[in-house]
């Protein structure tokens, strides 16, 4: 299978080919095309095997296909992720795959100030990366709003709990539209990881690489 044959847009494949990807790994040929219905899905994966393309290219053809809702403000995609630095590898990833789309996207997390995501944010964004405590002070002080979001992705689920992001994670997705997509990944579907899968996905399909 290819990436064209996976039915990704032009401007994406375009920047598949800059860096050199031919063929979809595993995760992906398994998680494109139910991803690309608009399915919900459960990734059971670990890093390096390709999940993040796996997620970001059919959000990214998914944002780049369909106009926004009218009036609609703020992300279009959410993605949530354990640390700051994965929150940048995916934002840097993302990125490169959007570098032929007219998308913007930030990066929010912890430890440094907040005035420059605030300014970010403020400028409207369409695909926001972030760490569960900061995007949650940015909710609470009303510098970015979720009503607007269409895709929302929950990376290293499993890591978020054990950090103890569990509370944080839980009113960020309760302040996000219903009718949306969900993905959730982790190294293991057991316990607390089943039970937030089961709250907030919707016939997912399945994935294990
Ligand atoms: P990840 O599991 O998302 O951390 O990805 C692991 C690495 O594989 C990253 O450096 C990606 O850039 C790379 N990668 C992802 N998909 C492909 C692909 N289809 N072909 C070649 N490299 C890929």
């Amino acid at each position: 299978m290819t990436f064209q044959e996976l039915g990704f847009a032009e401007p994406i494949l375009r920047a598949l080919k800059s860096r050199d990807y031919e063929i979809p790994t595993p995760i992906q040929a398994q998680a494109i095309p139910a991803l690309m219905q608009g399915r919900d899905m459960i990734g059971i994966a670990q890093t390096g095997t390709g999940k993040t393309a796996a997620f970001a290219l059919p959000i990214l053809h998914a944002l780049a296909s369909k106009t926004p809702q009218r009036g609609a403000r703020g992300p279009r995609a959410l993605i949530l992720a354990p640390t700051r630095e994965l929150a940048i590898q995916i934002g840097e990833e993302m990125r490169s795959y959007a570098q032929h789309l007219r998308l913007f996207q930030t990066v929010i997390f912890g430890g440094v100030g907040h005035g420059n995501q605030i300014k970010a944010l403020s400028r409207g964004v369409d695909i926001v990366i972030a760490t569960p405590g900061r995007l949650l002070d940015h909710i609470q002080s009303r510098h970015v709003s979720l009503g607007a979001v269409e895709h929302l992705v929950l990376d290293e689920a499993d890591r978020m709990l054990d950090m103890g992001f569990v509370h944080d994670v839980r009113r960020i997705v309760g302040g996000t539209p219903k009718a949306r997509q969900t993905l959730l990944f982790s190294a293991t579907m057991e316990g607390e990881v089943a039970r937030l899968a089961a709250e907030f996905l919707t016939e997912p399909a399945r994935v294990e690489v």
